[in-house]
């Protein structure tokens, strides 16, 4: 796989983390960015949203024209843009992966979460 996708937080401190973690786990070559402010909380709650929307037309692109079909959505300690409590914010995760999972069913969706020390989990999601 060539492509692969990532829906991080603009948070500069989580982009390398996430890149290396993608590469490794899908052996992609390239990871198209798509950043938010905390991307999960409108994911999660206002999936009606224009934020939402420019989201998955990125996605879309990426999935599209790129042909990726790797998808990783992704919170994290201390985010500025969705201060929300970490238990909140992995609920927030797990309805961003089954929103994305129900778009993308072509794609391996993953959540990913992104602790103090910057080390990255992927967290399950029935
Ligand atoms: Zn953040």
């Amino acid at each position: 796989m060539s492509f692969a996708t990532a829906i991080n937080c603009m948070d500069g401190r989580v982009q390398r983390p996430v890149l290396d973690w993608m590469e490794q786990r899908f052996g992609a070559r390239w990871i198209d960015a798509i950043t938010e402010a905390g991307p999960v909380r409108p994911l999660a709650d206002e999936p009606e949203s224009p934020v939402v929307a420019s989201i998955l037309a990125r996605c879309d692109v990426s999935t599209g024209r790129h042909g990726s079909r790797a998808i990783a959505v992704v919170a994290h300690a201390d985010c500025a843009g969705n201060p929300a409590p970490e238990e909140v914010q992995r609920e927030q995760l797990a309805r961003a992966v089954r929103l994305l999972r129900d778009r993308y069913p072509v794609a391996t969706v993953v959540g990913l979460w992104v602790d103090e020390k910057f080390r990255v989990h992927e967290v399950p999601v029935a």
